[in-house]
Formats: structure tokens, sequence, C-alpha cells
């Protein structure tokens, strides 16, 4: 089995460091990708930290995954080496149930594969994107069309789709006011995707300390949620609000900038349960609901609609070696506004 060069955490407290994984022999079906970027995720840190259950160990996190074809097995049609492909949140799924068909294959019935820590088909444990090679069943592998940079496209595989979800099945677009709760990779993404949808755009961020960059990115609105006035001057405002929050947050409170039949979506999967009063639904009447990442076609559907309207990440390149420092940034919400590994540094 072809060995490679990874970043893993060993434990839940110990840094991330250098480790050699294994990739299984390409399958007939099975397509090499010499990964040449991968976003850090906060679900990245969630799951190594064991915040949301225990992890099995050594882990090689990291799904957002751009590279180049570098391999195909003798009867993929997809892809051809030399494309430059992506890699998200999942590497497989059971093909064969209603949400498999439906093509919301991270809803398979038989649980999707993660691209991390998950148990494959061949019964292995999947690792992730911190690594220079990956192989991956030609079925969840996704093409980043040309005029997309593959550094700021990484990103797009787990934030992007997250958001664009969302926002299209919630009906984002002209005439619908949007609020994004929280400017961090998935929410600077949300802001792009829901402006370029053309909704009117509010962030919703703890200060107004990235309000430039808030309205830079395209939000039309920003305000500082530790300002109480702010849920006050914005009640019964919003058709939809996405929470990309990684912490808990009062939903009561974000509930309340609903208008009628608004949508509160959240995205954010802190580690704690989130509660919320029935009368939050009802006076008027709201929905509350959260949403996963996105089935293969709609991922497709996201990174075409992001090249038609040039929208990629905005990101900080770093080498391996900063992954750890990396991690504490994105806890201390300092990203501008996502980290994106540069694996030619793993070699
Ligand atoms: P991130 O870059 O750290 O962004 C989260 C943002 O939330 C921060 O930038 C900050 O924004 C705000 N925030 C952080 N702590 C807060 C607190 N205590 N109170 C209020 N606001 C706070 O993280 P991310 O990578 O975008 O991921 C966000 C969440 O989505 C994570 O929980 C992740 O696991 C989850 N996720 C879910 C899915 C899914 O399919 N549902 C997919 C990917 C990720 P401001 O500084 O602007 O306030
Ligand atoms: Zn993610």
């Amino acid at each position: 089995m072809p060995t490679v060069n990874a970043y893993a955490a060993t434990s839940a407290k110990s840094p991330l460091g250098p480790q050699a994984i294994q990739r299984r022999e390409l399958g007939p079906r099975d397509v090499l990708v010499e990964i040449k970027f991968c976003g850090i995720c906060h679900s990245d840190i969630h799951t190594v930290r064991g915040e949301w259950g225990e992890a099995t160990y050594p882990l090689v996190p990291g799904h957002e995954i751009a590279g180049i074809v570098t391999g195909v097995g003798a009867q993929v049609t997809k892809h051809a080496v030399g494309d430059r492909v992506g890699v998200g949140c999942m590497v497989d799924s059971c093909g064969d149930c209603s949400s498999c068909h439906r093509g919301e294959e991270q809803h398979c019935l038989k649980g999707f594969v993660g691209t991390y820590g998950a148990t494959g088909k061949d019964g292995q444990l999947t690792q992730g994107g911190y690594a220079t090679h990956i192989v991956v069943t030609e079925d969840f592998v996704l093409k980043i069309p040309e005029g997309l940079a593959l550094d700021a496209a990484a990103p797009l595989l787990c934030a992007g789709i997250t958001t664009y979800s969302p926002l299209r099945r919630w009906g984002a677009g002209p005439g619908k006011k949007v609020a994004i709760v929280g400017l961090g990779g998935l929410g600077h993404m949300a802001v792009k995707l829901a402006r370029a949808m053309g909704a009117e755009v509010t962030v919703l961020s703890q200060s107004l300390s990235k309000k430039e960059d808030g309205l830079r990115l395209g939000a039309h609105h920003y305000h500082a949620t530790q300002n109480p006035e702010t849920f006050q001057k914005l009640a019964g405002t919003f058709d939809l609000i996405v929470n990309t929050v990684s912490a808990k947050i009062d939903l009561d409170a974000y509930l309340s900038l609903l208008a009628l039949d608004g949508a509160l979506v959240t995205v954010g999967a802190p580690p704690e349960p989130l509660s919320l009063n029935a009368f939050s639904l009802f006076m008027p009447r709201r929905i509350f609901t959260g949403s996963l990442i996105g089935g293969v076609a709609q991922t497709q559907e996201m990174l075409d609609f992001c090249a038609k309207h040039h929208i990629g990440a905005d990101i900080e390149v770093i080498p391996a070696s900063k992954i750890n420092d990396a991690y504490e940034r994105v806890l201390a919400s300092d990203v501008r506004y996502r980290f994106v590994i540069d694996t030619s540094t793993l070699k």
C-alpha cells in the first residue's frame, strides 16, 4: 500500500505532528488525487479534540481538499489524469438508499463514509486531507472549474457547500432578507454566496471589528450582537438566518429577529445542546432547522456557481508546521477567513 506524508493528531490533547499513513491501492473505480491544498475547518478541531465524542487516533483531519488527479483505476470514466478536482466531507455512501437516490448522500440511510475518522467500505479507518495524496471512489470526486484557483477553492468543499445548501433550500434571493451569524470560515462564504444569489445580506457578528471586511465581502448591513440594541432594532426583520457559530448561542434572541414564516437554520455544531422556548416559534410562526453539508450533485452545482460568480474563499495559506497555531487562532476567532494548508510543505 502506498505510504504518504500527513499531519495527524495522536490524542485529543496533544498537538498535531508529522505522520506517515497508508492509502489503499487504487481500485478499478478509484481516483488518486495529489492534494495541493487543504482547508482547516472548525469541525477538524471539534473532532480531533474529542468534542463531538471519542475519536480514534492517529487521526488525519481535513475535508476541504483541492488537487490534481495523478492516477485512475481501469473503470474510471468521470475523471482523468491531470484534472483539477476536489474532495469534501464524504468519500462514499451506500449508493442504494432513498437518500442516495435523491442525491442527498449526506443523509445516506446506512451513514455516509466521512473523509476522516470513519470506517470505509474496505474496513479501514479513513484519513483526511492534511496529506499529500488521497484515494477516493470516483463518484465522490468533484470537478474544480477552470477559473477557480485551487487554494481559494479548497474551502468551498465544506464551508462553501454547507452554506450554499441551506441558502438554496430556504430561497435566498432577490427580495429576501438574509442574516448570517458569525463571520468565520462558513460565515464569510455564506455572505458571498447569499449576495451572489441576490439577497439583502446582514452580518451579525459579536463585535464590529470585522465590519469593513463584512461589507467588502458583500454584506449590505453589519451589526454587533454584543450590543443588546441590535436585537431590539432588528426584531422581526429576516426571512432567513443562517447560524454558523461554533459555540452555543441564545436561540430565542435570534428567533426574535425572524419575520412571519422566517427560518433560522443552524449549521454551527457546538458540542453543547441548544435550547429554545416554544413561544419563540409561534409568536409569530417561525421555523427552526439545521443543515448538513450537501449532496455530491449540489456540491458540483455550488462549485460551478462559484466559478460563474468568481467566488473563492478569502484565505491565509500556511505551511503544515503552522497547523497548531492556526487551530488556536480559529478558536480565538482570529481567522481571515480560512486557513489553507499548502501540502507541498509535507514533503
Ligand atoms: P470559524 O471559522 O471558527 O467561525 C465561527 C465563527 O463563530 C467565528 O468566526 C465567530 O464569528 C463566531 N463565534 C465563535 N465563538 C463564538 C461565541 N462564543 N459566541 C458567538 N459567536 C462566536 O468556524 P467554521 O469553520 O466556520 O465552522 C463553524 C461551525 O460550523 C463549527 O461548529 C463547525 O463544526 C460547523 N460546521 C458544520 C457543518 C455542517 O454541515 N452543518 C459543516 C462545517 C462546519 P464572529 O467573530 O463574527 O462573531
Ligand atoms: Zn468542514
